[in-house]
């Protein structure tokens, strides 16, 4: 049972959350959403320990398609970075800010870029891409994710400052041709650049929030240095170019670390 324990600790953090949400809030809706993405989370750390080869593939389309279909598109909540700014700037905590103040903000203190390797709904779908392994060096250009996240932030206040009607309507579009936009631009630069990540690593706004947050995360792959024989497998088969033999967190690419576990599962010494 023992070695269950992180899968055991996901469920009951993700159900604490539900359960003091739902008591406070008064909606039961909180006490289903957190509690089905506790057990799909706990459910992938579970397959995952049992060596399944989809248990991290599994999770992100649990959840994935939940946020997108259900949230997103049944539901009518805008889940992108632009419903975050809209809910914020109208004072409510609740859909997309209590989403990204968990998945993206705090949560990330603990868990790093979980959401990025297991839940992300742009992901699911350039995870099916055939450069899972990036075969082109990376490219200087990551500063385009500031020019995405300042449009994002602008798109909203143009918005509000506009005093336009129908705003829960235009978001509801917005959520739709911007996941739209995401998916061929990350299609397009996955097969340009040959790194089905590519669009992670220099577009995604949300790595705005993820990765100064994330260098202080709990949960880190480490090397055991008294095990490793300098092969570089880990660093071949890193979707994200992460440096992971080196421990301190100043590693090279250290804040990308999507906690994918294709290194660890890869080390012919059990050194990660
Ligand atoms: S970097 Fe952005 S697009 Fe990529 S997995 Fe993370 S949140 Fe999703
Ligand atoms: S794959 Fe394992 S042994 Fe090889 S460099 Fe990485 S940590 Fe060291
Ligand atoms: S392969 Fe290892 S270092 Fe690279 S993103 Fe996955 S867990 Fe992080």
């Amino acid at each position: 049972m023992k070695k269950y324990s992180l899968s055991m600790v996901m469920l009951i953090i993700f159900e604490t959350i539900a359960v003091t949400l739902w008591l406070t809030t008064d909606n039961l809706f909180y006490l289903f959403n957190f509690s089905y993405i506790g057990i799909a989370l706990a459910l992938g750390i579970f397959l995952f320990i049992r060596k399944h080869r989809y248990a991290r593939r599994l999770t992100q389309l649990l959840v994935g398609l939940y946020m997108l279909i259900y949230l997103g598109v049944i539901c009518r909540e805008n889940m992108q970075i632009e419903g975050f700014w809209y809910y914020l700037f109208l004072g409510v905590f609740e859909a997309a800010t209590i989403h990204y103040a968990i998945a993206k903000i705090v949560g990330p203190l603990i868990f790093g870029r979980g959401w990025c390797g297991y839940a992300c709904w742009t992901a699911m779908v350039l995870d099916f891409l055939p450069y899972k392994v990036p075969k082109q060096p990376r490219k200087k250009i990551e500063w385009i994710r500031y020019i995405t996240f300042a449009v994002s932030l602008m798109f909203v206040i143009v918005l509000f400052w506009a005093h336009v009607d129908n705003i829960e309507r235009i978001m509801f579009w917005a959520f739709l041709i911007g996941n739209l936009l995401y998916y061929i631009v990350g299609i397009g630069l996955a097969f340009l650049f040959e790194d089905n990540r590519a669009f992670c690593k220099y577009i995604c706004p949300i790595t705005v929030f993820l990765k100064p947050m994330s260098y202080f995360s709990l949960l880190r792959v480490t090397c055991d240095t008294s095990k490793c024989i300098a092969c570089g497998k880990c660093k071949k088969i890193c979707p994200m170019n992460v440096d992971i033999t080196d421990n301190s967190r100043k590693r090279k690419n250290g804040t990308e670390c999507i906690l994918c576990f294709e290194c660890a599962q890869h080390c012919p010494k059990d050194a990660l």
